[in-house]
């Protein structure tokens, strides 16, 4: 029994040690406010980090209720990551009620993904509720275009390494490795587009200036009259009608918004209607790249 009971004291003395040392060497807790953001985390964090999505697959980002649960996971990260822009401001409450000031502005593990950006569409004129325009800082939906991609990544690297220092080496090799793969697409996502540059094209919500930007798209028109304001049959028609004397054949639409508006705007315009994703985690997509990879090859269905 002495013998039975000191092996069962080793065994708890040794399971104690090896939980102390995993502690020691625990992943660094990496909260993002959306899968786009904790996608590309996973890839500059690699092994060395884990990474959770506040926002869900296919859930507008505009709009995120905050669960109990995210007070919790935001209380013990080690890194925030967010889209800043006033996008995700839903977040602010978030980070309040967490009270971690590790993840808090100014604190060494928030990281503003939207930083080196060179913002488009900033309002000249002070937006007001009445307006009803949600993107009050500019266009928030920068990390649409692989470009900014990059940039995102450069930014996570920065708080990645402010929070977990020791693996600074890890984060550099694994940043310079993906942004390798992003020049690397790029080649291809640039070929593909290459025939349409100029070329017209419909969306629902201005989710789409940056990625236009790079790839020589225009943005012809959007099925919602203002961002945040849903179509309007008096607007849907001017839109059909422009879109009919200008010859505008393509419509891409993701596939967090109904089918209903797209597919009537098609049919009545006698567009080609293609959807791309939202979001990493839909259409099977599992990493940035993949998400990008879709949505190229959407926009070329729907202008060829
Ligand atoms: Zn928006």
């Amino acid at each position: 029994m002495g013998i039975a009971l000191r092996h069962i004291v080793r065994v708890a003395l040794a399971a104690g040690l090896i939980a102390a040392a995993g502690s020691a060497h625990a992943a660094t807790d990496v909260v993002a406010t959306t899968p786009e953001l904790a996608a590309i985390a996973r890839e500059v964090g690699g092994g060395k980090v884990s990474v959770h999505s506040l926002a869900r697959p296919n859930q507008d980002y505009h709009r995120v209720d905050a669960r109990p649960s995210d007070v919790a996971r935001v209380g013990k990260a080690d890194v925030f990551i967010r889209v800043g822009m006033d996008f995700d401001l839903w977040a602010d409450a978030l980070l309040a009620a967490a009270h971690n000031r590790k993840v808090s502005p100014g604190g060494p593990g928030y990281v503003d993904a939207s930083e080196r950006i060179r913002r488009l569409e900033v309002p000249t004129e002070r937006i007001t509720g009445a307006s009803g325009d949600i993107h009050a800082m500019g266009n928030p939906h920068y990390y649409y275009d692989p470009g900014c991609g990059k940039v995102i990544a450069y930014n996570i690297l920065l708080g990645l390494r402010r929070a977990a220092p020791e693996d600074a080496g890890t984060f550099d090799a694994n940043y310079k490795a993906f942004t390798a793969k992003v020049d690397d697409a790029m080649q291809r996502w640039q070929r593909a587009l290459a025939p349409y540059k100029g070329m017209p094209v419909v969306t629902y919500h201005k989710n789409w200036v940056y990625f236009f930007n790079r790839y020589g798209l225009r943005e012809f028109g959007t099925l919602e009259p203002k961002p945040g304001i849903p179509p309007s049959p008096a607007h849907l028609n001017r839109l059909i009608e422009a879109m009919k004397r200008e010859k505008v054949a393509a419509i891409v639409v993701e596939t967090v918004y109904g089918k209903k508006f797209p597919e009537f705007v098609a049919r009545e315009a006698g567009a080609r209607l293609a959807w791309a994703p939202y979001s990493v985690g839909v259409m099977d997509t599992h990493d940035y790249i993949g998400m990008i990879d879709k949505i190229v090859a959407a926009f070329k269905d729907a202008l060829s």
